[in-house]
């Protein structure tokens, strides 16, 4: 059950490489002091994906305690709306906590026990990744520290207090932006200090190597199981993937599993926040350029001294100057379209996949449907499409709220 399990009649994926890069991108560039912990990490992971007992408990906690398979949907009332291809939901929105992420912090708790950690760090932006790291400690018994912006810690106080109730302890982080990079900076610095007990778990698909590969490995259990899922209920493969882009876990977790599969195409959808020209947006591919962040070489939004951007998204979870190598890698060998959705656009899908559909979808997802606006009307109604809908849109509804109605509900 390893993660080529399913993929081992066909050549085995050609990234990262030896050196952890995807083509130009990626690799780790990090200070000594964690060379080797990245190494130790690396052939820890490596042996995990081996190890039939550690892939079995996995399993059975995504199961049991995550609620996987999370649905492949029919949204039939949005396919009927747009009139093009046939519309499916992969529903990460059901699965525990809310989203995808727990899928990536659970497999990472996991690894850390079967590494003999006690104790798990993470950064976290809106708390998204530090509410499921914190589930994740709670399961196992680890101690939990959170990095958090004091701007971030401000802005989102019910996800601070749920790690809290979680048993998690959140550190605020008041140097530079007050915001996730400036969290991800000091969990960076802790995990220096504290390797031989401590895990860092980090969020998406970002970082240097091995976090890319691992995160990659515990998020591609949506791609195989919609492969299966839609197989099962269309008797054949989808024609289109759309999935949101912040780091880039959801759309890899995706579309990892149908890569090799040259008809498919796949979309990843970035944030454009005010637009393009306003620079108040995440859209790494259409406005960033190369550059080195959180030990990785990627696309990055940054003026021309290198100095990074300030980034603006209505959702949190796409808010990001950076991101994952692999996507670069991907966009640069033209297998994946990039595009972006603003934030009129998102808060308009938001709306409409409540209405249609009676699910209120996250911010971020809410950009793929956007996107889906765009390009399903003119595809063939004899086509499949698979949107992820990485996320639950219950945290969102006081940052709706704000925009729709122009009120404050707290
Ligand atoms: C964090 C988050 C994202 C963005 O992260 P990726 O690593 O790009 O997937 C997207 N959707 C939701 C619901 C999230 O919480």
């Amino acid at each position: 059950m390893n993660e080529f399990a399913d993929s081992s009649k066909t050549p085995k994926h050609p990234y990262p490489d030896a050196r952890g890069r995807y083509g130009d991108f990626g690799g780790k560039y990090v200070p000594e002091t964690l060379m080797c912990a990245l190494d130790e990490l690396e052939q820890a992971y490596a042996a995990a994906c081996e190890d039939d007992a550690f892939q079995a408990e996995l399993r059975a906690l995504q199961i049991n305690y995550v609620g996987r398979p999370t649905p492949l949907y029919y949204a039939k009332r949005f396919t009927e709306h747009l009139g093009g291809a046939k519309v499916y939901f992969k529903r990460e929105d059901l699965a525990h906590t809310g989203a995808h992420k727990i899928n990536n912090a659970l497999g990472q708790a996991l690894l850390a026990k079967r590494m003999g950690k006690r104790r798990l760090i993470a950064e976290t932006g809106a708390g998204q990744h530090g509410v499921a790291t914190a589930t994740a400690a709670a399961l196992f018994g680890f101690d939990c520290d959170v990095y958090m912006g004091t701007e971030d810690i401000e802005r989102q106080k019910l996800n601070v207090f749920r790690m809290k109730l979680l048993g998690t302890n959140v550190v605020p982080v008041d140097s530079g932006s007050k915001t996730l990079k400036d969290a991800i900076n000091e969990a960076l610095r802790d995990w220096v200090t504290n390797v031989a007990d401590t895990h860092y778990v980090l969020g998406t698909v970002h970082g240097p190597h091995p976090f890319p590969l691992i995160c990659r490995g515990f998020q591609s259990v949506i791609g195989r199981e919609a492969r299966q899922q839609i197989m099962e209920q269309e008797g054949r493969l989808p024609d289109c993937l759309i999935a949101c882009v912040g780091g880039g876990s959801n759309a890899i977790g995706l579309f990892f599993e149908f890569l090799r599969e040259d008809a498919i195409r796949m979309i990843g959808v970035e944030a454009g926040g005010y637009g393009i020209e306003s620079g108040q947006h995440a859209a790494r591919f259409a406005g960033g350029k190369l550059g080195m962040l959180q030990g990785a070489y990627s696309y990055v939004l940054q003026d021309e001294n290198g100095q990074i951007l300030g980034t603006h998204s209505v959702s949190a979870g796409l808010d990001y100057a950076s991101v994952g190598p692999e996507h670069a890698c991907l966009f640069t060998s033209g297998r994946v379209e990039y595009t972006y959705a603003t934030d009129d656009e998102a808060l308009d899908a938001f709306q409409l996949i409540s209405e249609l559909e009676g699910i209120i979808p996250a911010l971020e997802s809410a950009h793929a449907i956007a996107h889906a606006c765009k390009v399903v009307p003119r595809m063939d109604p004899g086509e499949v499409v698979i949107l992820n809908m990485s996320g639950r849109g219950d945290k969102d509804v006081h940052q709706a709220a704000r925009f729709i109605l122009s009120e404050d509900l707290t």
